[in-house]
């Protein structure tokens, strides 16, 4: 029997927005729902699946992973998490990495490395991590916390302490902020869930100077702008400059969870055994999974394939002229399209069209599309879009 919208209501626990479609398979860049209808998806489970559906490579070598050994404890290496090792911190730039399952589970141990590297270089007192308003870090107590949007700040008290909020781009609020309690911060390059708003390059490089001055750590949060999603491996790189610590996860799963803090020569050793720990974490098989994005998607062929897919949504957008249209930013293909409109409409409209988007904050229809899309599949994917904004009085 098949299971439908009502069903799954009456046993999961509510705690999202849901759409209808209950989707059962996808293949290439299309999903598919119980009712048999067909998706264009520009939403890749939210930067998740990044190969699409159905990858034949990222296929076979999990399947053959999960055959082989699905599981160890980390008491043990296995050879899938150390080959992704050394190709990840190569293709990063960084030093090391520690595997995790999520990404606020990523962010989670990037403030407790920050921390401790504080504490044993300069002791108690500097243990404060600075993030930007409207930014989002993830779910767990502490990473609601380090989110910069008031709404989240609700219910779950008490939350962790130590963290304070500087306004993105401006340069005055963030001196301001960066008090000798500080001992990190902690950037999305572009803000996913806040809007797709890609930070000024010259705040990032002022911030990233001054943190360097005072050996106050640079986090990047990449869970959804990197590997390879703004046509770079990852979105700071937009920016020129260099990071001590960046938390990974998203794209890097292509639909297995999986996580990762990559470390800095700088903070490489801070944690020891005993430190830290995940049971789920560096599983064989996410780790085969992940080295196959890493050959697919993470190379200059490929960025520069990604970065001309999200040059032509702009320019198709922008050509468009339409009224509803106030605003396209992005970069590659993290692409946010501010609306005069309620977004969730256009949401549900597109859905009836076949086509799936996302939405962030109030008035923007927001695009993850899977990086291996075509430029006529975008083509459709953006017509529809245009279409119903048209209808829209
Ligand atoms: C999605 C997201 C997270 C949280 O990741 P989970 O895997 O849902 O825990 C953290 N930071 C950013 C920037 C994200 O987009």
């Amino acid at each position: 029997m098949s299971y439908d919208f009502n069903d799954a209501k009456e046993h999961i626990v509510n705690s999202y927005g849901r759409l209808e479609p209950v989707i059962t398979h996808g293949e290439g860049v299309y999903l598919y729902d119980t009712n048999e209808n067909k998706y264009l998806d520009f939403t890749s489970g939210i930067g998740v699946s990044s190969l699409g559906y159905g990858h034949e490579k990222w296929i076979k070598a999990t399947s053959k992973q999960l055959k082989t050994l699905a599981h160890a404890s980390n008491i043990f290496y296995t050879e899938p998490s150390v080959k992704l090792a050394k190709e990840l911190t190569e293709k990063a730039n960084m030093s090391k990495v520690f595997f995790a399952n999520s990404g606020a589970e990523a962010n989670e141990g990037a403030i407790k490395l920050a921390r401790k590297y504080s504490y044993d270089k300069y002791g108690d007192g500097r243990s404060k991590v600075l993030t930007l308003m409207q930014s989002f870090h993830g779910r767990t107590i502490t990473t609601l916390k380090a989110t910069g949007q008031e709404k989240f700040h609700k219910y779950f008290f008490p939350f962790t302490e130590g963290f304070d909020y500087v306004t993105a781009n401006d340069i005055k609020d963030f001196k301001k902020k960066l008090t000798d309690e500080v001992c990190a911060i902690m950037l999305e390059a572009i803000q996913g869930e806040g809007g797709v708003i890609p930070l000024d390059k010259d705040f990032v490089q002022e911030v990233v100077k001054i943190c360097n001055e005072k050996d106050v750590l640079v986090i990047f949060d990449e869970v959804q702008c990197g590997i390879s999603r703004t046509g770079k491996m990852f979105g700071y790189n937009n920016f020129d400059v260099e990071a001590d610590i960046v938390s990974v996860a998203k794209g890097l799963g292509a639909g297995l969870p999986i996580g990762g803090i990559l470390c800095s020569s700088k903070v490489a050793d801070v944690f020891k055994p005993g430190d830290h720990g995940s049971t789920f974490g560096a599983n064989p098989v996410a780790c085969a999974g992940a080295l196959v994005v890493l050959d697919e998607l993470c190379n200059e062929k490929t960025f520069e394939k990604i970065a001309k897919k999200g040059a032509f949504i702009k320019e198709f957008i922008e050509e468009a002229k339409n009224p509803q249209v106030v605003d396209i930013r992005g970069i590659g293909l993290m692409i946010g399209i501010k609306v005069k409109c309620d977004p969730a409409l256009v949401q549900k409209e597109a859905i009836k069209k076949g086509l799936l988007v996302l939405t962030a904050g109030k008035d923007v229809v927001r695009l993850l599309p899977p990086l291996v899309i075509t430029k006529k599949e975008l083509k459709i994917g953006l017509d529809i879009i245009l279409e119903i904004l048209s209808n829209i009085k």
